[in-house]
C-alpha cells in the first residue's frame, strides 16, 4: 500500500519528502499535541485534518484535541475574532468570565496530557488561557495565530495579550500580523492539501452532475465563492459585484455556497442577509453546505469559471490557494495573506470593492485566453508556495529550532 508520504512525493516531489524524513528523524517520538476549537468548518480544522496524520507517518506522536464551550464562550471568541481583525467591540466582562471558565473546565480535561506534551500548538484565541493552567508543563507551547491581527482594536490585544505573552513562540501567517510580545515569532502561511477530496482532481461528469444537480448551466458563465457567511468574506460585496456584471453579461451566474462552523455563531443572521440581498434572483445560488461536502465545493470550484474571495480581512484565504490549484484565476479582496497568494495581474486580481471586482470580472469574461493563462499561473503558484509539505517542512524547522534552542540556525544530520 502506498503511504500517505509518497503519495505526497507523487505531486510534491520525492526530494520534498525525503527532506521531511530528514527533519523529522531528531523529533521521532516526541508528543505533539494540536489544539483548536472545532473539528469541523473553517481553514483551521481543514488544515489539522492532514497534518495530524502527515505527522504521525514521520513518527512524530501527534494528536489532535478540540477544546468545548457553551454558547456564551463562542459569542465570546467570535469577538475576539472580530476586534483582532479590527472591529471596535467591547466585549462583555460575562463573556470573558465564560471564555475563561470554559478554559478552566477544559483544562481539567485536557490538562494533564498537554503538561506531558513535548510541543503544544494552540491554534487561534479560543484555546488560548489553557497555557495558564499547565503551570508543570513540560514541553514548548506555540501560539498559532491564524487571523488577520495587523490592526486589532487595541483593548482586544490587550486582553488576549496576557495570555499568549507566555508562551514560549508565536506563528503568524504574515509578517504584518506579527505583535509585540517577548518571544520569538515565525512567519508561516498555511496550505492545502493537494490530496483530499477538496483538492483532488475530479472526473468532469462528476463536476457536470454537481452543477446540475443545483441548477447551474454550465454552459454559461459561472462566478463562484465558497465561505463561512461572514461578514469579513464580504457576500453582500460579492453579490452587488455580479448585479453589477449582469448588466453587460447577462448569461452570468453566481454560486456562493458556505456552511457553519461550530465556533461561529454569527453565520445564520449573514445568511439570511444574503438570501435577502439576492432577492430570489434564480442566477444567484446560495447554497448551505454540509461540513463534510468536499468533493461538492471542489466540484463548484472546477466548475466555476471564476473564483471570488471578496474579503475586507483576511488571515488567508485557502479558498484561495484551493481555487488556484485548480487553475482559477482568483479575484480576491486586497487584504491580508490574499495579497500574498494572489500577485495581482499575474495570478489573479485584487480588488478594494465590489465596482473593482465588477471591473476584473468582465474583463476576464471577455478574455478567455487571459484566464486560462492567469489560471495556469496560478496553479503553478499554489504548486510551488502552499501545499501541505511545504507547510509541515517549516513547522519541523520550528520544532527543531525552538528544541534545540537554537538563535539563528538548524543543523540536521542524517
Ligand atoms: N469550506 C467548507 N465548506 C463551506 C465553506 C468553506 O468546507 O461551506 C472550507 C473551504 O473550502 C476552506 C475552509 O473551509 O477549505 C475555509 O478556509 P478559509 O481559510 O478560506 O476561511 P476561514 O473559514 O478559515 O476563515
Amino acid at each position: 500500500m502506498t503511504s500517505l508520504l509518497e503519495s505526497y512525493a507523487e505531486v510534491a516531489g520525492a526530494e520534498v519528502v525525503d527532506h521531511l524524513r530528514q527533519l523529522a528523524r531528531p523529533l521521532a517520538g516526541m508528543k505533539i499535541i494540536h489544539v483548536n476549537s472545532t473539528r469541523v468548518g473553517g481553514g483551521v480544522a481543514e488544515i489539522l485534518e492532514k497534518l495530524v496524520p502527515l505527522m504521525q507517518e514521520l513518527d512524530i506522536d501527534t494528536s489532535w484535541e478540540v477544546i468545548e464551550g457553551e454558547d456564551l464562550f463562542y459569542q465570546c471568541t467570535k469577538n475576539m475574532h472580530n476586534g483582532l481583525q479590527g472591529n471596535r467591540i467591547n466585549i462583555p466582562q460575562a463573556q470573558i468570565n465564560a471564555y475563561e471558565q470554559t478554559n478552566s473546565l477544559n483544562a481539567e480535561k485536557m490538562g494533564a496530557k498537554l503538561s506531558e506534551a513535548d510541543f503544544v500548538f494552540i491554534h487561534d484565541p479560543q484555546p488560548a488561557p489553557l497555557l495558564g493552567h499547565c503551570p508543570d508543563r513540560r514541553g514548548k507551547w506555540v501560539w498559532r495565530c491564524h487571523i488577520d491581527a495587523s490592526h486589532p482594536f487595541r483593548p482586544v490585544w490587550k486582553y488576549l495579550r496576557q495570555h499568549v505573552r507566555g508562551y514560549d513562540a508565536s506563528i503568524f501567517s504574515l509578517a504584518q500580523f506579527a505583535q509585540s510580545l517577548p518571544h520569538p515569532q515565525y512567519i508561516i502561511p498555511p496550505s492545502i492539501d493537494p490530496l483530499s477530496d477538496k483538492n483532488i482532481a475530479l472526473p468532469a461528469e462528476e463536476v457536470a452532475s454537481v452543477l446540475a444537480d443545483f441548477n447551474i448551466d454550465a454552459q454559461r458563465p459561472l462566478l463562484a465563492q465558497i465561505s463561512r457567511f461572514d461578514r469579513f468574506k464580504d457576500p453582500l460585496g460579492v453579490i452587488q459585484a455580479f448585479k453589477l456584471v449582469k448588466q453587460f453579461v447577462p448569461s452570468v451566474q453566481l454560486v456562493l455556497a458556505g456552511g457553519g462552523a461550530t465556533d461561529d455563531p454569527e453565520g445564520e443572521q449573514v445568511l439570511k442577509e444574503v438570501e435577502e440581498s439576492s432577492n430570489g434572483d434564480p442566477d444567484i445560488h446560495v447554497l448551505l453546505l454540509p461540513p463534510d461536502a468536499h468533493r461538492t465545493i471542489n466540484a463548484l470550484q472546477c466548475g466555476a469559471d471564476i473564483v471570488l474571495q471578496k474579503s475586507i480581512k483576511e488571515g488567508f484565504g485557502l479558498t484561495v490557494t484551493e481555487a488556484m490549484w485548480k487553475g482559477k484565476p482568483v479575484i480576491g479582496g486586497d487584504t491580508g495573506g490574499i495579497r500574498l497568494q494572489v500577485v495581482n495581474f499575474n495570478t489573479g486580481f485584487r480588488v478594494n470593492t465590489p465596482e473593482g471586482a465588477a471591473l476584473r470580472i468582465r474583463y476576464l469574461l471577455h478574455n478567455p485566453e487571459k484566464m486560462k493563462e492567469i489560471g495556469e499561473r496560478a496553479r503553478l503558484f499554489a504548486h510551488d508556495n502552499f501545499l501541505l509539505t511545504r507547510h509541515l517542512r517549516e513547522y519541523l524547522t520550528l520544532m527543531t529550532s525552538l528544541h534545540l534552542n537554537c538563535q539563528d540556525r538548524i543543523e540536521v544530520y542524517n
